[in-house]
């Protein structure tokens, strides 16, 4: 721009100054015309130099930060550490051209590379020595600092608001390598934004912690104020009768007497089954549930049951249908037994007296379902999935029943355990509710499943 301006001053004195197409100048105004115009022109060419680099700096700016916030978009949809440190390591060797290491602390404190930029970085002891230091000091060291200059990488730390969470590492093939403060600057700038990204994948997983722990803390709430009333309901019931038997059995009726003794007799097995319910509960959780698969005859088994439980459906119409030409099964005849007890035990206690149960199973053409059908009340549709967890109990009037909301949670873990499983819907021809039992085409008997599954 100078030698444009030297050159137009020239070419203005030798075209147009007197006397023309020489560089003489005769006239002494047109000498200050002469600077004037020179000075002017080299003005101006320097303006236009500055305009041309603040132009260019404001794209470079403009192109870095349109890269840093694409980078933040990506860093929020990040759920992991390990991946948040390469997507940040890969992003400052895209935008500074250099090999990139990101370094995060374990539980003892101690800095591992969790992501790098090209990938399996390995760091000297000298350079360990300089990360650990840049994390513990929050300063930069390494490479081009003051602090342990002889290492090949310059570290940064990572900060939040909460201290410093990581820290970043650059190098480059080159023995003077150095970043210009500029550089430094956009690695700060990276470094701020994977410093939220780390904050927040922490929180996220905070937030996770504290949910289970109050769902933990709510099961064993529900859990502690379920067995305290299932407890003490039947043992105030068994403490009344026998005392009062003891105290004024010789004065009373014998048949008074009698019903006392049976009304212990009745709370006496509900606390029994109680108690065998939170065995079974705890056999399920520990896992340690090995079911004792069989070749298993289903209709005769569910017959077996409908007459031991005689008893609790005394009051209900009973209907069966059992095809006579299905396969046999692979079961565990106890567990089912306790699953379709269960059923029917509710079957009977949530619907009204007279009505109707129906049993029925059925053939399909890669599986076998058993259906319990009552005519009750139902399930409300938002509770059917709910049901099958421990101590849930649908309505408040369901807690004046005999029951702990444990039932359905260990008929499904038994079903599980045999491979099967169990669902609830409602009835679509009125109000009740069905239990279907499902069997797989594993658990069935036949020429090419000989042997019962693992
Ligand atoms: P419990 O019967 O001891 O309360 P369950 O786990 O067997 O516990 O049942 C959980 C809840 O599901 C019951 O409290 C009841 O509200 C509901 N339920 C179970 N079976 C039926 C049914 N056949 N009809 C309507 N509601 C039912």
């Amino acid at each position: 721009a100078v030698l444009t301006a030297v050159l137009a001053t020239t070419a203005y004195n030798f075209c147009f100054t007197e006397p023309v197409f020489t560089l003489h100048i005769a006239n002494a105004e047109n000498i200050v015309a002469l600077a004037f115009f020179g000075v002017i022109a080299v003005i101006t060419s320097r303006l236009t130099v500055q305009v041309r680099e603040q132009t260019l700096l404001a794209r470079a700016q403009a192109d870095t930060t349109a890269t840093l916030l694409a980078f933040a978009r990506r860093m929020a949809g990040i759920r992991k550490l390990d991946e948040l440190a390469s997507t940040t390591a890969q992003e400052i060797r895209n935008l500074l051209q250099v090999d990139a290491v990101v370094l995060m602390p374990d539980a003892a404190g101690r800095l591992a590379v969790r992501g790098s930029a090209p990938a399996a970085a390995n760091l000297s002891e000298a350079d360990l020595a300089a990360a650990q230091w840049a994390f513990e000091k929050s300063q930069v060291a390494g490479r081009g600092s003051e602090t342990l200059p002889g290492a090949k990488r310059l570290f940064v730390p990572v900060r939040t608001g909460n201290g410093v969470v990581a820290v970043t590492g650059v190098s480059r093939e080159e023995p003077e390598f150095q970043l210009a403060s500029p550089q430094r600057r956009l690695l700060e700038s990276i470094g701020d934004l994977a410093a939220v990204g780390v904050e927040r994948v922490r929180l996220a997983k905070d937030v996770d912690q504290a949910k289970v722990a109050a769902d933990q803390e709510r099961l064993r709430a529900s859990m502690l104020t379920a067995v305290s009333h299932d407890l003490r309901t039947p043992l105030a019931g068994i403490l009344g009768s026998l005392s009062s038997v003891r105290a004024y059995g010789d004065k009373m009726p014998q048949a008074e007497r009698d019903a006392l003794l049976l009304s212990a007799e009745e709370e006496t097995q509900r606390l029994a089954r109680f108690v065998s319910n939170l065995l079974d509960l705890t056999r399920l959780d520990a896992g340690s549930l090995a079911p004792k698969t069989e070749a298993v005859d289903l209709p005769a088994l569910v017959r077996g049951v409908l007459q031991r439980m005689a008893e609790p459906l005394k009051n209900h119409r009973l209907t069966t249908r059992l095809p006579p030409e299905l396969p046999e099964l692979w079961l565990d005849p106890a567990l089912f037994e306790h699953v379709l007890s269960n059923l029917l035990d509710n079957a009977a206690k949530y619907t009204p007296e007279g009505s109707e149960i129906e049993v029925m199973a059925q053939r399909h053409r890669f599986t076998l379902t058993l259906e319990i059908r009552d005519r009750g009340a139902g399930i409300p549709e938002g509770e059917l999935g709910k049901i099958f967890d421990l101590f849930h109990r649908v309505r408040q009037g369901d807690k004046a029943r005999a029951g702990t909301g444990l039932g359905l949670a260990i008929a499904r873990g038994f079903m599980q355990a045999m491979g099967g499983s169990i669902t609830a819907r409602n009835r679509e021809d009125g109000t009740g509710a069905v239990f279907e039992i499902e069997f797989a085409k594993r658990l069935i008997v036949s020429r090419d499943n000989t042997e019962a599954p693992p």
